[in-house]
């Protein structure tokens, strides 16, 4: 018994002799490492939705810009104390849009409108449907609050009040705010530009009408097209770069002019170690290669590093391996040099539905799914290659890096798909 666990705590999930960097550190090192890169723009507010802030924003009026009602009803100066029961109706009423400009003495009440401004001498509304009318007389029939159905003037963000930070990632109901407080104008970030190309002799593309069939060995580009559409997902500027083959002069070339146009590349495929894996090598020897020999998987070859200075993502070949790898790695990063800040994705702990043993030395991430009982379930196969994991899951299990004996039923950490998007 005591052998067998000594024996399972010595046994790691990586290769020795190579020191596998933790997940942790390779995060804190990104962060570290990487800051916003582009410029501020001025834009109307009407566009800013997605954009990232690139100064605070105050506001440059009060919500609501003056006390008013909540309500249809009728408003009056209710007296700290005392029950009021009878009221004198004045001539005139105070709707949206059409304030009342008198005083209303005490005693008299006026017929007051959702929205409309409370005028001086009300500090308090009651409902319609709480008082009786008779002639220019009310009665109040229930008990009041004084104060009640009145929203004052600036309870929502007050003039000069910051309401959103730099950094911050516009969401549609932000709109709302930004008008709400009188702001037209904003100034943001320059939309992160970032290049996609794939590498591998084998990678082509469908094409509807002059190349139908593959030719043997060659496999459909599954990752650019991901990954083109999760960058426009999270609003950034991307750009196809096409596919290139295993040929180190290409790969060279397409880095050099990429670079001078992009704020960022993300590659897929040639991340390795073999005698085609042209990204790794070159980052290595021409380039810097930050990041290489990460304890995770799905994500062995993972190569972060920078070409004339602009950040590299050369994710691996596999698509599972390349969507993880974005999801955790490069969507934070290029966060960061759009502007934003850091985004840690919130994960929950859920029970599984799956029994799993991992080896210690690695942080593991399973493609899973919450399902209706709110267990999560893992796809039955780990390969990366599985396309079919990415569509059927929902989101991803995370494994610590430690050994672990999971049982049905025990706690585990989920995080659902859309907690890697902006907002
Ligand atoms: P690599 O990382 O280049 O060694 O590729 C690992 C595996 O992923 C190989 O089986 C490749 O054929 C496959 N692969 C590489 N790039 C792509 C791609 N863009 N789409 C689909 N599969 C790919
Ligand atoms: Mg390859």
């Amino acid at each position: 018994m005591t052998n067998s666990l000594t024996k399972r705590k010595n046994c790691s999930a990586l290769p020795s002799g190579v020191n596998w960097t933790p997940v942790d550190d390779v995060l804190k090192q990104l962060r570290k490492r990487i800051a916003v890169v582009v410029q501020p723009e001025k834009i109307s507010f009407h566009d800013c939705n997605g954009r990232v802030l690139a100064e605070n924003i105050s506001a440059r009026s009060s919500n609501p810009p003056y006390t008013n009602s909540a309500v249809d009803g009728f408003g009056f100066y209710a007296p700290v104390t005392g029950a009021l029961v009878k009221l004198t109706l004045v001539d005139g009423r105070s709707a949206a849009g059409k304030p009342f400009t008198q005083e209303v003495q005490r005693g008299y009440c006026i017929r007051i409108f959702t929205g409309a401004v409370i005028p001086d001498g009300v500090n308090t509304v009651v409902l319609n449907e709480e008082v009786k009318l008779s002639g220019n007389q009310i009665t109040l029939s229930k008990p009041y609050k004084i104060g009640s159905n009145i929203r004052k003037a600036g309870e929502d963000c007050r003039k000069g009040q910051i309401i959103f930070e730099a950094g911050h990632i516009v969401k549609p109901q932000d709109l709302a705010l930004l008008s709400a407080a009188g702001i037209s104008e904003v100034s943001v970030r320059r939309r992160l530009k970032v290049g996609v190309f794939s590498t591998g002799n084998e990678v082509t593309e469908a094409k509807s009408s002059k190349k139908k069939k593959l030719s043997f060995g060659e496999i459909y580009d599954s990752n650019r097209p991901m990954l083109l559409a999760l960058l426009n997902k999270w609003n950034f500027e991307a750009v196809d770069l096409g596919i290139v083959p295993d040929d180190v002069e290409l790969v060279r070339s397409i880095l050099n002019a990429a670079t001078k146009d992009f704020d960022a590349l993300i590659t897929s495929g040639g991340a390795s170690n073999g005698a085609e894996d042209y990204i790794s090598k070159l980052l290595k020897q021409e380039g810097s290669l930050h990041n290489w020999r990460i304890a995770v998987k799905p994500g062995r070859p993972l190569a972060l590093g920078e070409w004339n200075g602009v950040p590299i993502f050369g994710l691996p070949g596999n698509p599972v391996a390349a969507f993880v790898c974005t999801l955790i790695f490069a969507r934070p990063a290029l966060g960061v040099l759009a502007g934003a800040k850091w985004h840690v994705p919130h994960g929950f702990r859920a029970p599984s539905y799956f029994k799993k043993d991992k080896k210690s030395g690695r942080r593991e991430y399973l493609r899973a799914r919450l399902n209706r009982h709110g267990r999560v379930e893992a796809f039955a196969s780990e390969g990366s290659g599985l396309i079919s994991s990415l569509v059927w899951s929902n989101g991803l299990v995370e494994l610590p890096d430690e050994e672990l004996e999971l049982k049905i039923g025990e706690p585990i950490r989920f995080i659902p798909y859309s907690s890697f998007d902006f907002s």
